[in-house]
């Protein structure tokens, strides 16, 4: 018989150990302190409720059964929950394993942890978020393609938390405005009457942070920051495809959140519907609010965007030139804000007003190719041809090795071969940043003088590509 609580706990730990794996180990089970054993009563604490809630989510059947197996079925065990307070005086309270947990459901608590009143910029493990004060209602031009949105926005601003609108989840293509009005939302909040804390981060950077807080054993720290906020806006989470630990991680802080009444905003690129790779769980979860896409901006909107933002630059532009640039872009607000930024640019370099001649020298460098005989979807096929990859990985986020390089070659020829800017390049593999497009080109470059065989593949494709090597 096991007489005291860290020779039962230990026996307890090394049946766990082989069930759990050395990572589930590290984050949810060694953090854990054996306090006592007293009258079958084994209480062991766990660090906060949340971590006890994982427990209980995720192992219990696993805890019970190590139990019955190393103490006797008639042992039961308590959690002791440490909570942080944030000034020192940590308290623990207790909660009791039953000994079915099928029919636990009903959770003997709902104390929230006091928010750090802090007005949308916060740090985790290095990582700096924080709210764009430039991102606003005021200079969110609405349109028939983005009003849904918009008003949907507005309302959840005004009563975070409140609304049936929760969580809001706002999809669409690059560029059409998701992160802007997300932010808007979020600094309508951090300056309204009512103290809030808001909190914006992009999935990346929340995945990142998930994953330093596995390498770096605080698990805790990472849940605690996210559970502490009233509003959490997450950019981007058709991310989290095909991460399952990152989305159990979030699906249980949106659980937790929602469950306290907190606001949780998020964008995705797409339907909801159309995230293959998320757990169908999570996924339901983003229906029980208010779902509104952004669609392309229509004709007017791109009118009114190009007049703002003239406006907020201090340019006057003719009507006629205004005309031609909503006409000639209608891809999405980011690329007509680039087309915008170019001719301003162009306009001061050869000194000149901006007439209608500058735009259309100016668009015809930066947004079509159709004097090239290669364009860029031609290049994209090829390429995916050869390295017998999908266009569609060429564009998505996938790292594995193969598709990155097939993706920088794709990009190091469309640099190469087409009059597209670095930015439209970027564009058009799944909106990448013009940085990412010139890093593909040095990578090629840097590969084709060291590398014999990718030297190889490059002449290959170029002749593919019915172009002369140089
Ligand atoms: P997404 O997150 O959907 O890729 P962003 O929110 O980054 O798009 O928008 C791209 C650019 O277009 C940003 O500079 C943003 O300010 C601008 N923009 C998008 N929608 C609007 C709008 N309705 N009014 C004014 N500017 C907009
Ligand atoms: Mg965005």
């Amino acid at each position: 018989m096991h007489s005291d609580h860290n020779t039962a706990w230990s026996s307890c730990l090394s049946k766990i150990r082989n069930d759990v794996g050395d990572q589930g180990f590290e984050t949810w089970f060694k953090p854990i302190r054996p306090l006592r054993l007293d009258n079958k009563v084994l209480t062991i604490q766990v660090p906060s409720q949340f971590f006890y809630e994982y427990l209980e989510e995720h192992y219990v059947q696993l805890l019970r059964n190590v139990i019955d197996i190393q103490l006797g079925k008639d042992f039961q065990l308590e959690y002791s929950v440490v909570v942080d307070t944030g000034d020192g005086s940590n308290q623990p309270y207790t909660i009791n394993l039953p000994n079915n947990p099928s029919r636990n459901t009903s959770k003997g608590y709902n104390s929230k942890p006091e928010p750090r009143r802090e007005m949308g910029s916060f740090e985790l493990f290095g990582y700096d978020i924080k709210l764009n004060p430039s991102y606003s209602f005021d200079n969110f031009i609405e349109g028939d393609c983005n009003r849904l949105a918009r008003s949907a926005g507005y309302a959840v601003a005004q009563r975070p938390g409140v609304t049936s609108f929760n969580p809001l989840m706002l999809y669409g293509g690059v560029g059409l405005g998701k992160t802007h009005l997300v932010q808007a939302i979020g600094n309508e909040i951090v300056n309204g009457a009512e103290k809030k804390v808001v909190l914006y981060v992009s999935s990346e950077k929340f995945a990142n942070q998930f994953f330093d807080a596995i390498k770096n054993n605080n698990i805790q720290e990472f849940s605690n920051f996210y559970l502490k906020v009233d509003v959490l806006i997450i950019d981007d989470v058709q991310f989290f495809e095909g991460k399952e630990k990152t989305q159990e991680i979030f699906f249980h802080i949106f659980n937790h959140l929602h469950q306290n009444g907190s606001q949780i905003i998020m964008t995705s690129d797409r339907p909801p519907k159309d995230l293959d790779g998320l757990m169908e769980r999570l996924v339901s979860r983003f229906k029980w609010g208010l779902t509104a896409d952004l669609q392309q901006p229509d004709y007017e909107t791109r009118i009114a965007i190009i007049n703002r933002k003239m406006q907020a630059d201090g340019i006057d532009i003719p009507d006629n030139v205004i005309e031609y640039l909503a006409y000639s872009v209608d891809t999405n607000i980011r690329e007509l804000e680039g087309v915008i930024i170019s001719l301003i640019a162009n306009a001061s370099l050869v000194k000149k007003e901006i007439d209608l001649e500058l735009a259309k020298q100016t668009l015809k460098s930066i947004v079509h190719d159709i004097d090239s005989e290669v364009g860029i979807d031609y290049i994209q096929k090829t390429v995916s041809e050869f390295f017998k990859v999908s266009i569609d990985q060429l564009k998505d986020k996938t790292r594995k090795k193969e598709i990155v390089m097939a993706r920088q070659l794709a990009m190091y020829f469309s640099k190469e071969y087409t009059n597209l800017s670095l930015k439209s390049i970027g564009y058009h593999f799944g909106g990448r940043d013009h940085s990412t497009v010139i890093h593909a080109v040095q990578t090629v470059n840097d590969l084709y003088d060291t590398d014999n065989n990718f030297k190889k593949s490059v002449d290959e494709l170029r002749k593919k590509l019915k172009l002369k090597s140089i």
